[in-house]
């Protein structure tokens, strides 16, 4: 039986139209910074008029409830607008990285067979390159086009002015779809994640007791809208709560990301590992005199978050970083540190309330504290994941009856506290033991000649899988036999003698998907000279530069 529809179970409307009904229609919502400068302020009740008028536009255009509408545009203004417009059209909307190549765009609209792509001039050739494999793509509209400039291409702006902003928002049952993600690719073929409206209370409940966001406080999530975090905790979250949302639509630059953190007076910051190891990896006196008494909460996800980084922040920055995990498919963070929960070091930190985990073997028996195992959440929290679409398969190999099986390894301590290993793929396998990379890279960060490394498993003939790792040097520094006999002995000491490497391979840098991961099943391809697989999700990539046996010293 389907629940009620309401309409404050519209995540469009919870994000705006609501808060302006709380007394919030003159506070900054939106504060959007460029690269050069720039800044633009949007209230709550423009964000509310603005997100109104896109969901007309969509309706004019003969968009029904449950159509996919992909936004790929770089962080700008008008993704925020028209992704809480499509909400409240109950349209699906589906954002994607403004860098994909044609063959990624044409994976995700194709599966999804989108009808609306929001985008603009300098992406519109990707586009023309694939267009005719895409008969279902009725409309692309282009956010910097003054006029129309065809039947099918339309301009945003035009669009905008010639709509009422006054959409009536239609109650929305929370089984409603919302949100399409490709998730991030890391292990394989992205697939495509449905949500739904009903996920709006996990996401509220831990921006408000995860993050500590509340109305008035100044909160940025760095990631971008094309990934989970980037919708869930850089649109719906802060915005239902009231806060404000600072978006920067520059590129990573530690010294812009510094001042950002001070000017704005950030209160909450929710950003990654790869983003702290690249700050990491600054001179000292980038921080020094740095004004961040209104920083509260610092939060990270997506990667593991390696104990160097969290002993660099509370030293350089005087701030505690808590780690979160969650996935696309989960919508929302389930497990995390958090104010008022003593930090240990490396662990991602307990159960967020409502959510129940267990680990299991691979026969599905729970299995006791400080046993590590696959990493199971019991279905049925708000925010889970409706569908794989068109991959009805895979979806129902996720469930083990009322667990939805995560992919992770990962071991919970006596107290409760969670600490990743690995994705099951990535766990090496060597003599007789499993080891997780997670372990062997944050001990490699140890060494002050290494600024990032990654380990795989190879096949070997007699220990079945040996380690290899994949060493970047910080600047300075350069490879040698003597660091990678070092290397060796420092993993041996600190994990122990089955996980050191027995390949060092040191690299310029690491193959990354868009979100910042690091691709390893990329690394172990490349060292063993197979087939990379899908790359669709690939960050850059140059041939011969990762894994190259010859390049090793
Ligand atoms: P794909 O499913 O396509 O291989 P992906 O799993 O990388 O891609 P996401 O859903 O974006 O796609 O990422 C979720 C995964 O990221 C988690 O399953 C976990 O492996 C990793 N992850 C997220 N947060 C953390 C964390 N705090 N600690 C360790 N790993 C994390
Ligand atoms: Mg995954």
């Amino acid at each position: 039986m389907s629940t009620p529809a309401r309409l404050e179970d519209n995540i469009g409307f919870a994000c705006t139209d609501l808060q302006c009904r709380l007394g919030r229609e003159s506070a900054v919502a939106l504060r959007w910074l460029g690269s050069d400068g720039e800044r633009t302020e949007f209230t709550f009740a423009q964000l509310a008029s603005d997100s109104s008028r896109f969901a007309a536009v969509l309706t004019r255009l003969g968009v029904l409830p449950g159509a996919r509408v992909f936004i790929m545009l770089p962080k700008l203004p008008e993704v925020f607008i028209a992704a809480l417009g499509c909400l409240k059209a109950r349209a699906v909307v589906g954002p994607l990285f403004a860098n994909f190549g044609d063959e990624a765009i044409l994976d995700r609209l194709g599966d999804s067979r989108a009808c609306v792509l929001l985008t603009k001039h300098s992406l519109l050739k990707k586009v023309h390159r694939i267009r005719d494999r895409l008969p279902e793509l009725r409309h692309i509209l282009l956010v910097d086009a003054e006029d129309h400039l065809a039947a099918d291409i339309l301009s945003y702006r035009r669009l905008m002015r010639e709509a009422p902003s006054d959409f009536v928002v239609a109650p929305t049952s929370p089984e409603t779809p919302s949100i399409l993600h490709y998730t991030s690719g890391s292990t394989g073929k992205p697939k495509g994640v449905l949500h739904v409206h009903g996920a709006l209370p996990s996401i509220v409940g831990t921006t408000r007791d995860v993050l500590q966001v509340g109305p008035g406080d100044v909160f940025w999530c760095t990631a971008d809208p094309g990934w989970v975090t980037g919708t869930s905790y850089g649109i719906i979250g802060p915005w239902a709560v009231g806060a404000t949302q600072i978006h920067y639509g520059g590129s990573f630059d530690a010294g812009a990301w510094m001042t950002i953190l001070e000017q704005e007076k950030i209160n909450v910051w929710y950003t990654a590992p790869t983003a702290l190891r690249m700050l990491m990896r600054e001179e000292a006196s980038l921080y020094a005199g740095r004004r961040l008494a209104a920083l509260r909460c610092v939060a990270s996800v997506g990667e593991p978050l390696n104990p160097e980084i969290t002993f660099w922040a509370r030293r350089t920055l005087g701030k505690e970083i808590y780690d979160t995990w969650f996935q696309t498919e989960t919508g929302a963070i389930m497990i995390a540190n958090r104010p008022g929960l003593a930090v240990r070091p490396g662990s991602m930190g307990k159960l967020v309330d409502g959510v129940e985990a267990v680990i299991l073997d691979n026969a599905g028996h729970s299995l006791p504290a400080g046993q590590q195992g696959r990493l199971c959440l019991r279905r049925g929290w708000p925010s889970m994941f409706t569908q794989y679409l068109n991959r009805p398969e895979v979806y129902a190999s996720r469930f083990n009856g009322a667990y939805y099986d995560s992919g992770d390894m990962a071991v919970r301590d006596a107290d409760g506290y969670f600490w990743f290993v690995g994705r099951t793929d990535d766990v090496i396998n060597t003599s007789g033991h499993l080891v997780g990379p997670f372990e062997i890279e944050s001990v490699l960060l140890e060494l002050p000649e290494v600024a990032e490394a990654a380990a795989v498993s190879a096949p070997d003939p007699i220990r079945f899988e040996k380690v290899v790792v994949f060493v970047c040097l910080r600047s300075g520094h350069s490879a040698s036999r003597e660091l990678e006999s070092r290397i060796r002995l420092h993993v041996a000491n600190r994990v122990s003698s089955v996980a050191s490497p027995q390949e060092v391979v040191f690299v310029a840098s690491l193959p990354r998907n868009r979100s910042g991961k690091i691709m390893r099943r990329v690394l172990r391809a490349r060292f063993l000279g197979q087939n990379e697989g899908d790359l669709s999700s690939m960050e850059t990539w140059r041939p011969g530069e990762i894994g190259d046996r010859r390049e090793r010293v």
